[in-house]
């Protein structure tokens, strides 16, 4: 098992980038890969419970299994190396920010329940009143109708996650990596600085603190990403529509940058026309 602390403080005394390279092939080279798992909302269909009502047992039964994905986030901690910890950060940053699949609009999840959510709903109206009148076609229009607006949400949501490769993702990651290491304090140093009584703590070890160090820097860096990623919006100076800042200097809309052009050349015209 490689000792992160070992390598950081070994990186503060001869700034070999060969302990950057054994750190980062650690990392990568974890069998805590990026991984996906396939859950479900279902319902076992029971004839008795629907008063064996045909048409309703044959409408639920094809709805009791709707799809999503997850991020696969299940490990023991027994089988962990401290380069895992890191891992897992860096894993679950990718998947909430930018993985379009998983963690997505709480109303995304919702409406995939709706099958499961009226299969309760009906039973339970039976139990009260078996002669009741339950209409079949319509809940089954209104699961068709709940599952079509869930993929628009996926697709279209307000919230619509930055598209950033997990490729993409590494690279940045690397990046940031060379920059923490430079910046590294040992925790002996980061005491004298800062007057910080670390040794008190009870969970303290060095490696906690490593894997602290680098968790709580990939993941400011990553929001610092996202923040200066987005699209922002500002008002034309002149009509007041809504435009994309494109460079710092974007001040008007196309049409009026078009018509400012005009006038200042035809300033200049008659200037040295004269
Ligand atoms: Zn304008």
């Amino acid at each position: 098992m490689i000792l992160l602390s070992t390598i950081l403080e070994e990186y503060t005394e001869t700034h070999d980038p060969a302990l950057i390279e054994e750190f980062k092939q650690a990392l990568w080279g974890s069998k805590l890969k990026l991984k996906k798992r396939k859950l479900s909302y279902k319902y076992r269909v029971v004839d008795s419970l629907l008063q064996n009502d045909t048409e309703l047992i044959e409408m639920f039964d094809r709805h009791k299994k709707v799809e999503y994905l997850n991020n696969r986030n299940r490990y023991s901690f027994d089988e962990l190396e401290y380069i895992d910890f890191i891992r897992i950060r860096i894993n679950n940053l990718y998947a909430y920010h930018f993985d379009s699949e998983v963690y997505l609009d709480k109303e995304y999840y919702r409406l995939l329940s709706t099958a499961a959510n009226k299969y309760y709903e009906v039973i339970g109206q039976l139990k009260q009143d078996e002669n009741i009148h339950i209409d079949t076609k319509e809940i089954e229009e209104e699961i068709k109708r709940s599952f079509d607006l869930a993929e628009q949400v996926k697709t279209s949501s307000p919230n619509k996650k930055l598209s950033l490769s997990w490729d993409e993702y590494v690279e940045l990651v690397n990046g940031w990596i060379d920059h923490l290491f430079d910046l590294y304090k040992t925790p002996e140093s980061y005491e004298r600085e800062h007057g910080w009584e670390y040794r008190n703590e009870a969970i303290f070890t060095e490696e906690n603190y490593v894997i602290n160090y680098f968790n709580k820097s990939i993941k400011g860096k990553t929001l610092n990403y996202i923040r200066d990623s987005m699209p922002k919006y500002i008002a034309c100076d002149r009509c007041g529509e809504t435009l994309e800042v494109k460079h710092k200097n974007t001040r008007y809309c196309k049409v009026c940058l078009k018509k400012r052009r005009k006038e200042i050349n035809a300033k200049y015209y008659m200037k040295n026309k004269n």
